[in-house]
């Protein structure tokens, strides 16, 4: 039976990446942090490696080639995987549905969308070498369909679309015992979430770190907010 536990996150450099790192090493897990930018994620590791064990992979989450030299890396460091966190994503809209760049669109589905997609595809035979293999896809409250409205179409359509990749894996991946869901963070104090956000990154990353370790195994196929089941 494996023994240690190793989690890989994606876009871990800052924000909600690097604090749901920071928590998962904290509890014990072999992290692998990741980042597209060397000198960042070399940095964030760093800080890691005083509370707990960290390594840092370089991982372009739109990268097909760079994707596949992190899946080599990792497999050459460990024999299992037991959580892969996609957090990596973008939120660059600045015009509406109606005037939006199609290829902005695109964009951002490479990195929120097929990023996540790519890297499950990519790891899932490692993650089905736990004895509990998770993936959890970190998506946003704006990508739930029920009350979507207007805010910046490309990111949220991006989220939307992220949550069908989750039911998708989560009912091709269930044999192998690899629970995959959505979780949406809540608004948080980052970059991407701006200085007016209710939420700290502490609190945004502790529902993702919850389904990470603690949720039941048998809870996949769904979007989760604050241990709670949301709908899509
Ligand atoms: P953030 O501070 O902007 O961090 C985003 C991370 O993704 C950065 O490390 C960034 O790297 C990385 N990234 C972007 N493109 C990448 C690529 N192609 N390959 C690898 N990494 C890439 O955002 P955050 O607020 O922490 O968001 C983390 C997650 O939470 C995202 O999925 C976001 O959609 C979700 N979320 C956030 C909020 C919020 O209020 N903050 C709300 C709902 C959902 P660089 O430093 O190189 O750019």
């Amino acid at each position: 039976m494996p023994s240690e536990k190793n989690a890989l996150v994606t876009g871990a450099n800052k924000g909600i990446g690097l604090e749901i790192s920071r928590q998962l090493a904290e509890k014990g897990f072999h992290v692998f942090l990741t980042a597209r930018k060397p000198d960042a994620g070399l940095k964030a590791a760093a800080k890691l490696q005083k509370q707990g064990k960290a390594t840092f992979i370089e991982l372009d989450v739109t990268e097909p080639d760079s994707v596949k030299r992190a899946a080599r890396e990792l497999a050459a460091a460990v024999d299992h995987l037991d959580v892969l966190i996609n957090n990596a994503a973008i939120l660059e809209d600045d015009g509406g549905v109606l005037d939006i760049d199609p290829k902005e669109v695109q964009k951002t589905f490479e990195t929120n969308t097929l990023g996540p997609l790519r890297v499950a595809q990519t790891l899932w035979p490692l993650l089905a070498k736990s004895d509990s293999g998770r993936i959890i896809n970190v998506s946003s409250g704006v990508g739930a369909l029920h009350d979507m409205e207007s805010y910046a179409p490309a990111y949220s359509i991006s989220k939307t679309a992220l949550n069908a990749v989750t039911r998708q894996l989560a009912a091709a991946l269930k044999s192998k015992g690899i629970a995959v869901n959505s979780v949406s963070p809540g608004w948080v104090r980052t970059d991407m979430g701006g200085s007016g956000a209710p939420r700290s990154v502490e609190q945004g990353a502790e529902g993702v770190v919850w389904l990470a370790t603690e949720a039941p195994p048998s809870l996949t196929g769904q979007f989760i907010q604050d241990r709670h089941v949301i709908p899509w």
